[in-house]
């Protein structure tokens, strides 16, 4: 089995030796990692530059840094090594729960695999942990159940600091922990962070109840974000075009329409187009 590994903290974190170790007891490893820190950079994709792809040492293990992001390395790092079976991303320093696999590279680096075709799993511990003796058996125990369940394409693992057991989880969204917090520079500005504050009452089976609980949470996710009871709701309720539509246009448009649209959907830079 080829196993690509990514993360978002860049390629000479101490967690992505961590998983790698660990992913190297399942199939053959390969690194691909950004150069520098990208936590926080979601999914974003470098799409104004080319992408660098440069060998550099990381343990014993093969590996390639990128000047990108994580979803970057992972289609860079899947389109360098044919038929990558799995990816695996982390593990991060700091964990993703709720809210937060909206804003993680860690998980976008998961997502893109799943993207291409290709299963992934992010792994997440508690920030301050650079020593990961005590969660690699952890990380094992994760990958020793996921690997046979072919039918998960995405999950998202967190690691607590201590765990007791693994359990499934679904994601906490219901209470969202990002908060402006005004601060100045030296001169005495306005200026902004974005930051995090502490959420409680997580509601029971959780990923962040799980983690609160000191259980490794497992989150299957899917990549379809169409929200299908609304979507019924609304073709029921308030039916727009659906049927002209269903009448007049074929159940699947031509080459030209779909190259159309391609063309379309292609950012150009501003200014770019003839006068
Ligand atoms: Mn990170």
């Amino acid at each position: 089995m080829r196993i690509l590994v990514c993360n978002d903290d860049g390629i000479y974190s101490p967690g992505i030796v961590a998983l790698a170790e660990v992913a190297a007891e399942f199939g053959t490893v390969r690194i691909v990692a950004p150069n520098v820190e990208q936590s926080s950079m979601g999914h974003a994709i470098t799409a104004s530059r080319p992408l660098s792809y440069r060998t550099t040492p990381i343990g014993a293990f093969e590996a390639y840094r990128v000047n990108g992001t994580p979803a970057d390395c992972v289609a860079l790092g899947a389109h360098m090594w044919d038929k990558v079976n799995l990816v695996l991303s982390g593990c991060n320093l700091g964990l993703n729960l709720g809210n937060s696999i909206w804003h993680s590279g860690t998980l976008a680096a998961a997502k893109q695999a799943a993207l291409l075709g290709i299963r992934g799993v992010a792994f997440s511990a508690p920030s301050g942990i650079e020593v990961f003796d005590a969660i690699k058996p952890w990380m094992r125990k994760a990958l020793e159940v996921l690997i046979p369940q072919r039918e998960l394409c995405l999950v998202n693992v967190n690691l607590p600091r201590e765990p007791r057991g693994l359990i499934w989880t679904r994601v906490s969204v219901r209470l969202y922990d990002g908060v402006i917090v005004p601060t100045t520079d030296p001169l005495g500005r306005d200026l902004y962070w974005f930051s995090v504050k502490p959420l409680e009452g997580a509601e029971e089976g959780t990923d962040r109840w799980a983690v609160e609980q000191q259980w490794v949470s497992m989150t299957p996710l899917r990549l379809d974000l169409t929200d299908e009871a609304q979507l019924a709701r609304c073709r029921e309720q308030r039916p727009l075009d659906e049927q002209l539509a269903a009448t007049v246009s074929p159940p699947k448009s031509s080459p030209e329409a779909a190259k159309k649209v391609a063309e379309e959907e292609a950012a150009s830079p501003i200014g770019s187009r003839a006068t």
